[in-house]
């Protein structure tokens, strides 16, 4: 066990816990989904500040037990891990680099939530083609839909934005 020092800094929280990924999305970290919001240290107590993706996701209450982990991991005993709902989530908040993970991963981006998506825009994250139909409003996860290139045929997930 290691007391937390003078030396320990947010800036070194922050990385800490950027490590820590979405349990149902490896590929991504919780600062490229932008769930990440605040880190502070008050009297030696940390203060982490989570955002929830999606309201009910399950996967949360895996992100909190992951970031609190990661912090015990590295020494700290001493923290809070808070839940902001306000202002809510939006799959804008997710990062250029956390967008790219997500296509290189199979996963068709969220577009911009003033998109409308029925309009197109989505492309398929193999081949990069934009005639896409869509199979299904729910895919894997209830945050996903399912959809299906019609050039490569491949069948792929949509993470739908909020
Ligand atoms: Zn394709």
């Amino acid at each position: 066990m290691v007391a937390m020092s003078e030396k320990t800094t947010t800036d070194q929280l922050f990385e800490l816990l950027s490590s820590v990924t979405d349990p149902e999305i490896p590929v991504l970290t919780l600062q490229d989904l932008g769930v990440l919001r605040d880190i502070s240290i008050d009297d030696g107590v940390i203060n982490v500040t989570i955002t929830p993706t999606y309201a009910g996701c399950p996967a949360m209450q895996t992100m909190r037990v992951d970031i609190e982990k990661a912090l015990l991991k590295a020494g700290h005993q001493q923290f809070n891990v808070k839940e902001s709902l306000s202002p809510a989530w939006s799959t804008d908040w997710m990062t250029p680099n956390g967008r790219e993970k997500l296509r290189a991963y199979g996963i068709a981006p969220p577009l911009k939530s003033s998109c409308d998506q029925s309009s197109g825009g989505i492309e398929c994250p193999q081949c990069n083609s934009s005639e896409v139909k869509r199979i299904s409003e729910f895919g894997s996860t209830a945050c996903k839909a399912l959809y299906q290139c019609q050039r490569c045929l491949e069948p792929f997930d949509y993470f739908k934005c909020i």
